[in-house]
């Protein structure tokens, strides 16, 4: 794709530190460039701090003339203006969401059906973003990095609606303007350099809340390694306001390990924000601090975040957001290092690294610092061999899509993304082979299962594939009965996040799951009687168990259908969720249970509640003592028992 052909016409709304640094970079590279801000001052001001730059690199020799560069920037306070001709407009408005929706809202209407969209957002779901716009599959994320003169590195960030056009697209684009493009193909928290560094930030908050060592013993320590700054002093240097922000939405959205401890929400609320308020872990107030090298001490191992951002790095390309090769690209760019973190890895290898991360995670009681799968499984070099001869099995779904989230979360899509009715004979054999494939999975402790896009969970059984001969069709009874069978088998919690329809076999799925979330707009019902069928694949005999008789004839007999507020009523949906929270309050609460629960505790609990309806109570009884027996000799109980006394959160193993 040749971004010269497809964009000539970039408009970059926001002049502030990136907006006027963008539109810079691109008038460089021979763009007409249009930049737009809210008041004339932020335009003048935006405009002088490009000027300032070009006139230097004139002098440096690196542009012929700032003249010329300037003559093709245009400015403008009038979004319609700044927009209307523009083939790909960059957004880097304030880190607001309301600010952001109100742009991009705007921008929709006024923008070429063509155009394409790109937000600079640093913490921000792209997908979130592109839904405030009617094309979503034309939006991605464009993270350039301060200042974007000098900066290399552009993170092009694929939204989950963004389609590979777009990300060929804007990667061409990169390149036209002379930077170097890092695709990160899923949109996950931080996307690689910051979400790479971000568990450091948290060891360096659990040294000093466990009184290991101070700001200044930790950056004599890190400074001996012959690195301009220590983490301390940088944090101040950037704002101790900005670290605590970015911990803040890494707890909601990673995992509650990066909650920012007391003494830091103390800091922020005291206005110790380190050089810009003249005070922050160093007093500022008579310019850069003087750190006392002779205070470098033995007590911490820089190693250790190096490790720790090692095992970031690892899980990053177990998620499939990138590979190991431009993980380390964007992290020597982005960060100026001379490492990336898998050429530092190949040093150690996995054995090292992941005893090193178990003994940290067990000192902190910080789950993120437990060893990644691959380094727990020593494959370290299988992940870094390049993909066409690293013999890697593909998981070959077609129906479904399987995707492992942070937190021991798996989410399984049933998706079939062009049709509401989604489930196939081909379907059904997928789920029955995805629930094989994460029975015995480790790293799996909870599944949630969903429907593609936002209009259904399912809407039941594919009627276009349906069978003809009657022996085939009780067959296909047999087959949902047996996969389903298995689901409530499967000894993880299993979650149903409706995120729309759930009718017919789409609810029996449902039923068969431990938990059921729904969004507020979700429908729920079994209209199988009207087409001569009925809820079949345990819909009958599971919809009784869940909301008794009276309530299983309504839905079955009539083929009603009832909103999700009052299957809530009813006690067959648990919980319901606003539509535009839906997909991050089914992540969060999955996460909890996944890093909360003691998973043979919950493998036992669901046989225990899933069996003991079926048999006489005094035997269910039995089988709950003896299972209570079973799980005096694990090692999480022991945990579970001995973190409760520490007052900290369990490190559960599963053994
Ligand atoms: P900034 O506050 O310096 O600039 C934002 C500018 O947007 C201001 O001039 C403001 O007046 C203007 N603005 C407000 N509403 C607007 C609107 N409706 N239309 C046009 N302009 C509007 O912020 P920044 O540091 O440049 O950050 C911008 C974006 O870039 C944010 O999303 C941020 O997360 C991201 N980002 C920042 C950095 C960084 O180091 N500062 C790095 C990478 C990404």
């Amino acid at each position: 794709m040749d971004a010269g052909e497809r964009i000539k016409k970039v408009a970059v709304l926001g002049a502030g530190l990136m907006g006027h640094g963008i539109a810079e970079v691109c008038a460089m590279a021979g763009y007409e460039v249009t930049m737009r801000d809210i008041k004339q001052e932020f335009i003048d001001r935006g405009m002088s701090m490009i000027k300032e730059s070009l006139v230097k690199l004139e002098q440096k020799g690196r542009i012929k003339s700032a003249d010329e560069v300037l003559s093709r920037i245009k400015t403008t306070l009038d979004l319609e203006e700044a927009v209307k001709d523009a083939d790909l407009v960059i957004e880097a408005v304030p880190e607001v969401v309301d600010i952001k929706k109100q742009v991009w809202e705007e921008v929709d209407r006024f923008a070429k059906k063509d155009a394409i969209f790109a937000s600079n957002t640093s913490t921000m779901k792209i997908t979130m973003l592109g839904g405030f716009t009617s094309r979503p599959d034309k939006f991605a994320g464009l993270h350039f990095f301060n200042p974007p003169v000098l900066m290399k590195l552009v993170e092009v960030i694929r939204g989950e609606k963004t389609d590979e056009e777009t990300m060929q697209i804007l990667v061409e684009f990169v390149k036209s303007i002379g930077k170097v493009p890092v695709r990160v193909e899923k949109d996950v928290p931080g996307f690689i350099v910051n979400r790479v560094q971000a568990p450091a930030g948290v060891l360096l908050m659990c040294i000093i809340e466990k009184g290991i060592a101070t700001p200044e013993e930790v950056d004599a320590t890190v400074r001996r390694l012959g690195l301009p700054m220590g983490p301390f002093e940088l944090m101040d240097y950037t704002g101790v306001d900005i670290f605590y922000n970015a911990m803040k939405y890494y707890a909601k959205t990673i995992s509650p390990d990066y909650e920012p401890p007391e003494f830091l929400e103390k800091m922020v609320r005291e206005n110790k924000l380190g050089r810009k308020t003249g005070m922050g872990w160093y007093d500022w107030s008579a310019g850069r601090p003087k750190i006392d090298s002779s205070k470098a001490t033995d007590r911490i191992n820089p190693m250790d975040f190096t490790f720790v951002e090692i095992n970031e790095a690892v899980r990053l390309v177990e998620m499939g957001v990138a590979t190991p090769q431009d993980i380390d690209t964007a992290v020597k760019l982005g960060l100026n290092r001379p490492f990336g973190p898998f050429e530092l890895a190949k040093q150690f290898g996995s054995e090292q690294i992941a005893k090193r991360l178990e003994e940290l995670a067990k000192q902190f009681g910080k789950k993120i610092f437990e060893p990644a799968r691959t380094l727990k499984e020593g494959k370290l070099e299988e992940l870094l061999k390049p993909k066409e001869d690293a013999g890697e099995k593909k998981e070959e779904f077609k129906t479904i899509k399987i995707e492992r989230l942070e937190g021991g979360v798996t989410k399984l899509v049933l998706n079939r993304p062009d049709r509401l009715n989604t489930i196939s004979p081909e379907l059904m054999d997928e789920l029955d082979k995805a629930i094989t494939m994460l029975w015995n999975d480790k790293d799996t402790r909870v599944i949630v299962i969903t429907g593609a896009g936002d209009r259904a969970f399912s809407a039941g059984a594919d009627l276009t594939t349906l069978i003809t001969h009657p022996f085939d069709f009780l067959e296909h009874n047999r087959r949902g009965e047996r996969v389903f069978t298995r689901l409530r088998e499967i000894p993880k919690p299993v979650i149903a996040a409706i995120n729309g329809y759930a009718l017919g076999g789409g609810l029996e799925i449902a039923m068969n799951c431990d938990i059921r979330l729904a969004k507020k707009s979700a429908v729920i019902g079994l209209p199988e009687v009207g087409l001569g069928l009925l809820p079949g694949w345990s819909g009958t005999q599971r919809m009784v168990k869940l909301v008794g008789i009276s309530r299983a004839m309504q839905l079955a007999l009539t083929g009603e259908r009832i909103t999700a507020e009052e299957a809530e009523k009813w006690g067959l949906i648990n919980k319901v969720f606003d539509d535009d929270r839906f997909e991050e309050e089914v992540m969060r609460y999955a996460r909890n249970i996944a890093e909360r629960c003691a998973p043979i505790s919950m493998a036992l609990i669901k046989r225990l509640i899933n069996k003991g309806g079926e048999v006489p109570m005094d035997i269910g009884l039995e089988w709950e003592c003896t299972a209570a027996g079973l799980l005096f000799s694990t090692e999480d109980l022991r945990e579970g028992i001995s973190a409760f006394l520490r007052k900290e959160k369990p490190q559960f193993k599963g053994r």
